[in-house]
């Protein structure tokens, strides 16, 4: 299971997501504090598993005006 960790930019909050499918769109929010402005904390060395190579973009929802639409290029395991 691809689990991805985020620091919330505001409280500094650390948070895992995991996402269940390769090609999903997500709500990424901090926990905490419901900031959307997160930074992706690469801390796993394996996140990303049996994608083949397969480039999975994740987009948030949660894109307001003001603040730029989180996407996340998530690279494949490769072959
Ligand atoms: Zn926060």
């Amino acid at each position: 299971m691809p689990i991805f960790e985020f620091r919330c930019l505001q409280c500094g909050k650390l948070f895992e997501k995991l996402f269940l499918d390769q090609q999903a769109e997500i709500e990424l929010k901090c926990p905490r504090c419901g900031a959307d402005s997160l930074d992706r904390v690469i801390s796993r060395a394996n996140p990303v598993m049996g994608t083949k190579g397969k480039k999975t973009t994740l987009t948030t929802k949660s894109c307001s005006p003001g603040s730029s639409c989180m996407t996340l290029e998530v690279p494949g395991a490769g072959d």
